[in-house]
């Protein structure tokens, strides 16, 4: 193994797969930390995902750590910690929490944090995280449920969550190319800092990026800056399972559980194109007026290819859930009951999901119980079908990180099916 990968959530851990996959790799992805008897031998990378995004943070970082040993154990030769590329994290962590740690546990000086992912619209340029053409804190994310986004200096975002001194690769350093870089690495780790924001505003500079962290025990950021790391193990970028996937056969389903901007809208069209739709308040779960039962059986009886069940709402009316219900009990409200309409569906015969939402996508997916996930095509940037490893009956799942996809998103993803 050479990379190997830990991810704070589902969604992020699958896009992290597809990329290195696209730069060469064979992946697996493991839920949770892989046991002892876990066959790495099959893999050039392996991801870890976590669901460790927004739990307590000495529990992201007890887990990391156990994640990031299995994966030093069985080789490992570069860790990579794999956060959302809108930097999704509190005061409290985790992201520099789980950074430091694995420092700590690589024994390294210094590593980046580098969360670009050009792609799909997010950059970074003197420090600055842009989502589209809004500074971060101008974006959706400042409404995140969970997550709250209203800072988009991440040297300042990622100095309030560690100890370890945070400092700056600018633009200006990264356009001279890796050699600059690595020496502005090396005069970084002279000055006593220890995690380094860097800039980067396309596909070409991540790669700049990768090869300059070649050297790196540990890298950290989105997808993105994976671009570039399988070229420094001698692996050749090339189109990663651009085949349409020989899906388990069964009913199908989408549960949407995310209420970025992306969800919604994509919601709005399958809505407009026909696809029947139930909607979930967190209130109605709380008062026992919606339970799984009756929302699986809703789907199964709408008689609908993909019928949709979701509880994404505006960000006024995900306020009002949260004031009545508090933030964290809406939010495991929603997650129990979604991940309660999965498991009930496929006991009725589904065997394809589309899931959309990080959290929500951890929840159903521990629910079902795979023990990994294989890698099928992309649908969008960040997102392959996957169909489920160690748990019977197979399964495809689509796991869609909120905010990514085409408006579209939830009427073509099945085309890729066979
Ligand atoms: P994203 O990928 O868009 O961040 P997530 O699934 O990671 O989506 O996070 C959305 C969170 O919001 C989940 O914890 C979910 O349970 C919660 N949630 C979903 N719908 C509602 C709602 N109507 N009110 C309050 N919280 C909600």
């Amino acid at each position: 193994m050479f990379i190997g990968a830990i991810a704070d959530d589902l969604t992020g851990a699958t896009d992290l797969c597809l990329m290195l996959a696209r730069g060469g790799m064979r992946v697996v992805q493991v839920i949770g930390v892989p046991d002892a008897a876990f066959d790495f031998a099959a893999a050039d990378a392996l991801v870890v995902a976590l669901k460790s995004r927004t739990i307590p943070r000495a529990e992201a970082v007890d887990l990391s750590l156990a994640a990031a040993r299995r994966l030093i154990d069985a080789g490992a030769r570069q860790l990579f910690f794999k956060y959302c590329s809108t930097f999704d994290s509190t005061d409290d962590g985790n992201i520099g929490p789980v950074a430091e740690a694995l420092l700590g546990l690589a024994g390294a000086a210094l590593t980046i944090a580098c969360p670009a992912f050009p792609a799909n619209g997010r950059t970074v340029y003197r420090g600055h995280l842009f989502v589209g053409d809004q500074l971060l804190s101008d974006s959706s994310m400042k409404d995140h449920p969970l997550t709250p986004m209203r800072d988009a200096n991440l040297v300042r975002v990622l100095q309030k969550q560690t100890a370890l001194p945070v400092g700056l690769v600018g633009y200006g350093t990264v356009e001279k190319g890796a050699e600059a870089i690595r020496a502005a690495f090396d005069k970084a780790a002279g000055e006593g800092l220890r995690m380094l924001v860097v800039d980067a505003v396309t596909d070409d500079q991540l790669r700049t990026i990768g090869k300059a962290a070649a050297g790196l025990k540990l890298v950290t950021g989105g997808s993105g800056v994976a671009i570039g790391l399988p070229a420094n193990f001698g692996f050749e970028e090339g189109k990663a399972n651009a085949l349409p996937f020989p899906a388990p056969a069964g009913r199908a389903a989408i549960i949407a559980g995310s209420c970025s901007a992306a969800t919604r809208r994509q919601i709005a069209a399958a809505r407009g194109a026909g696809v029947p739709a139930l909607k979930i308040d967190p209130q109605d779960i709380a008062d026992g007026r919606m339970t799984a039962e009756a929302a699986a059986r809703w789907a199964v009886e709408s008689g609908h290819a993909t019928p949709l069940v979701y509880s994404s709402n505006d960000p006024a009316e995900v306020a009002r859930a949260q004031s009545a219900l508090g933030r964290k009990r809406a939010g495991e409200l929603v997650e129990h009951l979604l991940a309660g309409v999965a498991v009930r569906l496929r006991a009725a015969g589904f065997r394809r999901f589309v899931v959309a939402g990080g959290e929500t996508s951890g929840a159903v997916v521990n629910a079902l119980g795979p023990a990994a996930l294989a890698i099928g095509p992309e649908i969008d940037p960040g997102v392959p079908w996957t169909v489920s490893l160690g748990s019977e009956p197979p399964l495809a799942l689509a796991l869609k990180s909120g905010n990514f996809g085409t408006d579209d998103f939830f009427l073509k993803a099945w085309e890729l099916l066979q």
